[in-house]
């Protein structure tokens, strides 16, 4: 209609053009998967900016991660031309927290060049101050508080303002003095953690109203994409930011919460941390408690967009209200929704809504795509995961074939332990990958670590492994111990692991270390001992038990310590594969080695679920639609219904990455906790519907899953279809496995914990599935 205009405006339909145009007051675009929500907020800054609205400086534009920033920023540039002199203020939450943090370092007791620390420095620290508290740390460990300290800042709860009961939760009580404690050691130390990036430039902006004002002044336009999963932190970040500035000078609150600002009229940005969160009420918000409406300062040029249905850091203190009262927060918000999707071809998009409508909790939307039908879904069983990441191998290799481009191939998986299966497939085959949002499996720390144990057991004067243990986890063998056995090493011309065993027997090293490097010699020549006689994967499980790292990893509270101790478990199950310790080691090497490229050959991705929000590929491929991998049990067990909806939000998030091709896969039979058991397909294959899937034989090549079997069956009734499938695909496929003599060694065992869970797992079906 409107003819003309800017270049960049071509193309948009009439909702994403009000969104894009409609640059005063709040705008908040609440729409699905793929109708152009990122591509709005990309095409406004192109239009504040030619419309000479604001200077690059003036814009403020966050995104969800750093991949995200940088995309946008590329996309700015194409749409711009060189026309623009400097960026906007464009990145992550707490990329842009800790930047305005360094400018104004002094004003929360930190000096500009201070330091982020990492995980592991933290741990650290609380474990000192544990130790002068004399709090045992076996009992309560530095980790767990760590991970509950990080949950305090991603709800913006500074020390005090912790409610009593969680604060004494930790420690005897004393949980919540020792963040105190933390937080001013921080500060002598000239240091802040990630969650400090945000946190303490909310303290920054709250205790210094001048300084605030400044922000408020210069950011003329605020952006937000991936709005639903913001925590509440980054929410108090934004409100503070978003508020157009106030002309009264009066600091009413220093440091401390103030009970009176919750009644803090016409005063908006004191708002008080403890009382917004936890956002209990749904929609509509109750008013009057945390939030005065008579607010008369007209709120920012504030553009938000999200998507309730894609809401999947929950378990990470994410808010999905905060998107629900977006009205609420800011009065006379402009509300857009967009209905076209530009992205999937039909019948992906179909399959994706249909299995999101069975959520409860959600606002509804309608989504419609004007492409073709395209292909239908597939769904594709196999009989492990081998067969399956060897079925996709063969799968991508083909659409190789058929000329499409590894760029636009991706595997989504729902844990990151799964990846290790189709790295060392994709090695084997030669087929370049790249890791998204992570590290490669072999190159994780934890692998890293336990890989780092096998070699110094294998090569005692592997010097870097051992090196890389000592004092993993902690056992007092500090740099000054490690400093010596390296000057010990040089000087008598022998590898450091022997400078430990000739250390203890002098008394150079105070007796708490040389205990403790005497027990680690000592637990080493076990091992190797040890793996004269036993299989290397007991030896691994033995090490990993026995050397206290296991139990590092269990006492973590930090959000990936589970997924870190899957991936040790993973690591063991690969392990199998080999005939010894060595041969495993070579081949590791051979991965290792395998050049990461420069990022700019063509690659498959592969990435976790929540690493693939916002993006998009041609072929995605979903394996592990397994029941109690996916949806996650623990997911489940910890959050019942409601986590349950957040997996299958994150299962939609696979789906609608979706442009041409989603091909979902589930394994009959996976390895959990060390023992095979047969699993169920997931519900969410039931909740798909029939007329947009079809369901294809595994090209994994063991041709076990031939004719009939499930094949045949109704997709519909995947229940039966489940069952048909496994009673005599299951049959065929052990006998296949036991004459093609796969099931070494402990084999038998395995079968008969087969046989065991299959009769359970059918039986259990019909409770879990409830349609
Ligand atoms: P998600 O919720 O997954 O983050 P989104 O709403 O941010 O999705 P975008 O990534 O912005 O969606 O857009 C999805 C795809 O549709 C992109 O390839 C984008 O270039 C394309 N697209 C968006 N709007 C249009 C349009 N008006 N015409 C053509 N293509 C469009
Ligand atoms: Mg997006």
């Amino acid at each position: 209609a409107a003819a003309g205009g800017p270049q960049y405006l071509n193309g948009l339909n009439p909702e994403q053009r009000e969104a894009v145009e409609t640059l005063d007051g709040p705008v908040l675009v609440l729409a699905g998967a793929g109708t152009g929500k990122t591509r709005v907020l990309t095409t406004r800054i192109a239009h504040i900016l030619s419309q000479g609205r604001a200077r690059p400086h003036e814009i403020l534009s966050v995104t969800f991660t750093n991949k995200a920033a940088r995309e946008m920023k590329v996309r700015l540039g194409h749409m711009l031309g060189q026309a623009v002199e400097g960026m906007p203020w464009l990145g992550t939450f707490h990329s842009i927290g800790g930047r305005i943090l360094r400018t104004h370092a002094e004003l929360v007791q930190l000096k500009s060049n201070f330091t982020v620390l990492d995980v592991d420095d933290q741990v650290r620290l609380l474990k000192q101050l544990l130790q002068a508290e004399n709090i045992d740390d076996k009992r309560w460990p530095a980790r767990m508080l760590a991970g509950l300290i990080d949950s305090w800042k991603n709800r913006g709860l500074l020390p005090g303002q912790v409610p009593s009961g969680e604060a004494a939760s930790f420690g005897n009580g004393k949980g919540g003095k020792i963040y105190a404690t933390y937080q001013e050691r921080l500060k002598i130390l000239n240091a802040a953690d990630f969650g400090d990036l945000l946190l303490e430039n909310i303290r920054l902006f709250r205790e210094n109203p001048d300084v605030l004002r400044q922000y408020q002044n210069r950011f003329k336009f605020i952006l937000v994409d991936e709005y639903q999963d913001t925590n509440v932190a980054q929410y108090l970040w934004l409100r503070l930011l978003s508020q157009a500035p106030s002309s009264s000078t009066s600091p009413r609150l220093r440091g401390e919460v103030d009970a009176r600002s919750a009644s803090g009229e016409g005063d908006p940005p004191h708002i008080v941390l403890a009382e917004i969160a936890p956002h209990p009420d749904p929609l509509p918000v109750k008013n009057g408690e945390r939030e005065n409406s008579a607010t008369p300062a007209p709120p920012k040029n504030i553009c938000c967009v999200g998507d309730d249905d894609q809401s999947i850091y929950g378990w990470r203190g994410a808010e999905v209200d905060n998107i629900l009262r977006f009205e609420h927060d800011f009065p006379g918000a402009k509300v857009i929704r967009l209905e076209r999707n530009y992205r999937s071809t039909g019948h992906i998009l179909a399959a994706a809504s249909h299995l999101i409508a069975h959520n409860e909790g959600r606002l509804g939307k309608t989504l419609r795509t004007e492409d073709v039908d395209g292909e239908k879904v597939t769904v594709t069983g196999s009989w492990d995961s081998e067969e399956e990441a060897r079925a996709i191998g063969e799968e991508i290799e083909e659409l190789q074939r058929s000329g499409e481009n590894l760029n636009d191939v991706a595997i989504l998986v729902r844990a990151s332990f799964q990846m290790r299966e189709f790295e060392d497939r994709f090695v084997t085959l030669g087929l370049p990958y790249r890791v998204i949002g992570g590290p490669r499996f072999y190159e994780r720390a934890e692998i890293r670590d336990a890989l780092a144990y096998l070699r110094t057991i294998n090569s005692p004067a592997d010097d870097l492994a051992f090196e890389r243990i000592v004092n993993v986890p902690k056992r007092g063998l500090g740099d000054a111990t490690v400093q010596m056995l390296h000057d010990h090493a040089r000087k008598k011309r022998i590898p450091l692991f022997e400078a430990a065993r000739a250390v203890v027997e002098t008394d150079e090293l105070k007796p708490k270390a040389r205990g403790s490097l005497r027990d680690l010699v000592m637990q080493f020549d076990r091992w190797r001992a040890q793996s004269e006689v036993t299989s290397h994967t007991e030896l691994a499980e033995i090490v990993l038990d026995e050397s206290g790292y296991t139990e590092m990893w269990q006492k973590d509270r930090s959000a990936d310590a589970a997924g870190r101790l899957e991936n040790l478990k993973e690591l063991v199950r690969s392990m199998e594969e080999f005939e010894n310790l060595q041969g495993f080691l070579e081949h590791i090497s051979l991965v290792m080695d395998r050049d990461g490229g420069d990022g700019s050959e063509e690659a498959v991705s592969l990435m976790t679920l929540h690493s693939a929000k916002g993006l998009e590929f041609d072929n995605v491929f979903l394996p592990g639609w397994e029941e109690g991998l996916f949806p996650s049990q623990r997911t489940l067990d910890e959050q019942g219904r409601a986590g349950l909806e957040e997996e299958r939000r994150l299962a939609h998030v696979g789906l609608t990455r979706a442009r041409r091709r989603a091909k979902l896969y589930f394994a009959t039979n996976r390895r959990i906790h060390g023992t095979w058991s047969t699993t169920i397909p997931s519900r969410f294959l039931d909740e798909l519907p029939a007329h947009n899937v079809e369901i294809t034989e595994s090209k994994g090549g063991s041709g076990w899953g031939g004719s009939g079997g499930y094949g045949a069956s109704r997709f519909d009734n995947l229940e039966s279809f489940g069952s048909s499938y496994t009673t005599p695909g299951w049959q065929r496929a052990q006998a296949n496995r036991n004459r093609s003599g796969q099931g070494r060694g402990g084999f038998e065992e395995r079968q008969s914990s087969f046989s065991g869970s299959r009769n359970d797992a059918s039986g259990s079906r019909g409770g879990t599935s409830s349609g």
